[in-house]
């Protein structure tokens, strides 16, 4: 009886440990990216919905060489999937 708790506990370790090692991986592959991903170096405005956007700002994309800043995932979501739409003054 007490073998199986242990083992079970044991089981429950390993488990965990698995976990926490996928755990950490993927927080340090986070914090990489987000290290490498821009942040704002200027204020700018929001493409999307005209809002301006503070510098420091981390919803960023970089298009054709300009970093865009966005209010919100959102409109950051929606312009990376057009950019062109958003960025072309020919109206
Ligand atoms: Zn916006």
């Amino acid at each position: 009886m007490k073998k199986t708790i242990i083992i079970l506990i044991c089981t429950l370790c390993m488990t965990f440990g698995i976990f926490a090692q996928k755990g950490k991986k993927t927080i340090k592959g986070k914090l990489q990216h987000s290290a490498i991903s821009e942040v704002l170096k200027e204020d700018g405005q929001d493409p999307i919905c005209k809002m301006s956007v503070s510098k420091g700002s981390k919803r960023v994309s970089v298009y054709k060489g300009k970093q865009v800043g966005f209010c919100s995932v959102v409109c950051k979501e929606m312009f990376d999937k057009n950019p062109a739409k958003y960025t072309s003054h020919h109206h």
